[in-house]
């Protein structure tokens, strides 16, 4: 199915004549396995016939994340390899390649894949669905690169499970008062859903963890949201995203609204309001921009980099050129002249219209467009405690949490999943959740390094 091919630079190129060379079945890459990705496949492999088209999913991971479930995954709620959904498992009728598209010529159809190992390889397609997502948006504050982390995969939400119980074995484990307050210090700058949601979980998780750690008492720790306009998860709405901002202070947690980190140097904050420390831990959750890889293709773009669609999520003035998700501009057809918010509950919706409109096109028939209005949010604060706003109806407290549960239930994708998940929730009723930090797993060589070191010396 590829052929090598003579190529200038040191690298060779490996031809992909598309999965039928003969090109009578029509060839459909889909960039990226997300959200959107997934789900066009899915729909796709369920209502195409064997000989209608043949799909193809290109993504660097072998799994979807349910991007929802990450800060449970982060509070050891749920085990993390239950909230991924395995492609190859899923999607037995299409082609997974695992490797970064690097670029996408769509005037001759043809996408560059750089796979994890071995030569980039070129292929040629004849339907296009660009959903690879988004990225963390960054500012250039100095010290953030080197000691900022971000929230948005599933290797993230691992770390800073370890690495947040990781720093309160540190503090137990040392009599400097310097040293312990700057591993109890955590920061989180960005107060939408991702930024909130981490911190009241990770929170909840470290209190109780102190259990175990009887050195340590709840007023050691500090926590510190920084949002840098005047209220946090707009989703919400301003009611209950005032009632977030009582919660968690009501906590402890030092939120601080209108107010922006300028550096992070040596892991020593500084914020605009006059306020320095040191801190252990700093997340950077203020916002996403649609992935670079846009940039890299021929498909018009808008100011903020996202690739222009039409209402039935055609890449605008390409018919065989699809889109949707957080790297797309959507038209909201619920309110003129605005797009749709980078959300979960946009991406799956437009996923299966997607799909249903390349099925459309590949039959002859009419697409129809996306239209979809916001349903509402639901965040999780913790064990137990929550903020929704749904159809209009406003609930915080037992009720909010309970919804967060089950409607994210309702919605992970596959039976097998739900069950896991559900396992998870109903394990952790009875007893408590496990407060280990496996931090060395990120550094497995360690040890064996030292072995090896000490032996040299001896
Ligand atoms: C912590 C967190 C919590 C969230 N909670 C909610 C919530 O409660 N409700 C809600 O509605 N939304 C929520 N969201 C947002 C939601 O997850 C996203 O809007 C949704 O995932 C967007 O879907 P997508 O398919 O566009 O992108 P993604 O699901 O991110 O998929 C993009 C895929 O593209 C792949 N990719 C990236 N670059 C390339 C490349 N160069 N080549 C090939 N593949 C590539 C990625 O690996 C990824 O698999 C949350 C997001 C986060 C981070």
């Amino acid at each position: 199915m590829y052929s090598q091919v003579e190529q200038s630079s040191e690298e060779s190129i490996a031809v992909a004549t598309s999965p039928n060379p003969s090109r009578t079945t029509p060839h459909i890459l889909i960039v990226g396995g997300g959200y959107v990705g997934m789900y066009t496949a899915l729909r796709l492999q369920r209502r195409l016939r064997s000989n209608e088209a043949t799909i193809t999913v290109v993504d660097p991971q072998s799994f979807m994340t349910y991007q929802p479930f990450l800060p449970e995954v982060a509070a050891g709620h749920l085990e993390a390899r239950h909230v991924v959904v395995p492609l190859r498992r899923v999607l037995p009728k299409a082609r997974v390649l695992n490797g970064r598209v690097v670029s996408v010529d769509h005037a001759h159809h043809v996408a560059t894949v750089r796979p994890a190992s071995g030569p980039a390889t070129e292929i040629s397609y004849d339907y296009l669905v660009m959903a690879p997502g988004s990225v963390s948006r960054t500012l250039p504050i100095p010290g953030l690169a080197e000691h900022g982390i971000g929230f948005k995969n599933i290797a993230e939400a691992i770390h800073l499970r370890n690495h947040v119980l990781g720093r309160l074995d540190a503090a137990a484990s040392t009599d400097d008062e310097a040293v312990r307050r700057r591993a109890l210090t955590f920061v989180f700058v960005g107060g939408g859903f991702a930024g909130v949601e981490a911190l009241a979980e990770l929170e909840d998780m470290a209190r109780g963890a102190l259990k175990y750690h009887p050195e340590l008492g709840p007023q050691d720790m500090r926590w510190v949201l920084v949002e840098a306009s005047d209220r946090i998860l707009p989703e919400v709405g301003d009611r209950m995203g005032r009632y977030t901002v009582e919660e968690l202070r009501r906590r402890g947690i030092d939120v601080r609204l209108n107010t922006r980190l300028t550096s992070a140097v040596d892991r020593r904050i500084v914020l605009d309001d006059g306020t320095e420390f040191e801190a252990g831990t700093l997340v950077w959750t203020a916002g996403v921009k649609p992935n670079p890889l846009n940039r890299s293709t021929d498909l018009p773009l808008d100011r903020q980099g996202r690739i222009v669609a039409t209402e039935y999520l055609t890449v605008e003035g390409a018919d065989d050129a699809f889109v949707a998700g957080d790297c797309g501009a959507v038209p909201d057809l619920t309110r003129p002249g605005e797009y749709c918010a980078p959300n979960a509950q946009h991406a799956v919706r437009q996923a299966k219209r997607l799909a249903d409109n390349i099925v459309a096109t590949l039959r002859g028939k009419e697409r129809k467009a996306y239209r979809h209005s916001y349903a509402g949010s639901v965040a999780s604060l913790g064990l137990y405690r929550g903020v929704a706003h749904v159809y209009g109806v406003k609930l915080r407290g037992f009720a909010a949490w309970f919804m967060h549960r089950t409607y994210h239930l309702s919605r992970v994708p596959t039976v097998n999943r739900k069950v896991r998940v559900v396992a998870d929730w109903t394990l952790a009723l009875f007893f408590r959740r496990e407060t280990v930090a496996l931090g060395g797993i990120e550094r497995p060589r360690a040890e064996f390094e030292l072995a090896s070191g000490q032996d040299r010396a001896a």
